[in-house]
């Protein structure tokens, strides 16, 4: 597993990355960290500025971090599993030669702390992540 141990926080709500729900808050802290992408204005403008995309809550979008991140000769990996109580995805973001993972984002899409929309989430988080991750 990857040490977690290093917090990150969002810079508008002040939330944990593995406790920040899919919303525009999110979708600001990737378009400007990740995609570096210039939104404009300032911080509290951000919730609805039309320049985020809706990254954690739409497959099609989230996929252009995973390509983002690829294209930069960074090996990425997206995994699922489900089970009858329960289920996950998971999204890995490995070092240049793919040998160590240096950031991961998690949510659960079955059982007590599901989390909705799913694999977007676990992008999003995974790519945050890897933004601060050496
Ligand atoms: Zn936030």
């Amino acid at each position: 597993m990857v040490n977690m141990s290093e917090t990150l926080i969002c810079p508008h709500c002040n939330t944990d990355v593995d406790e920040h729900p899919a919303s525009r808050c999110l979708d600001a802290w990737v378009a400007t960290t990740v995609m570096w992408l210039d939104l404009g204005g300032d911080a509290s403008d951000w919730l609805t500025r039309e320049a985020a995309k809706h990254y954690s809550t739409d497959i099609a979008v989230a996929w252009e971090i995973v390509d983002w991140i690829r294209s930069r000769q960074t090996p990425v990996e997206v995994m699922g599993d489900e089970w009858y109580d329960g289920g996950w995805w998971r999204m890995r973001v490995y070092d240049p030669t793919g040998k160590r993972i240096t950031a991961e984002g998690y949510t659960e899409v079955e059982g007590p702390e599901r989390e909705e929309p799913n694999v977007c989430l676990a992008i999003c988080r995974a790519a945050l992540k890897s933004m601060t991750t050496k």
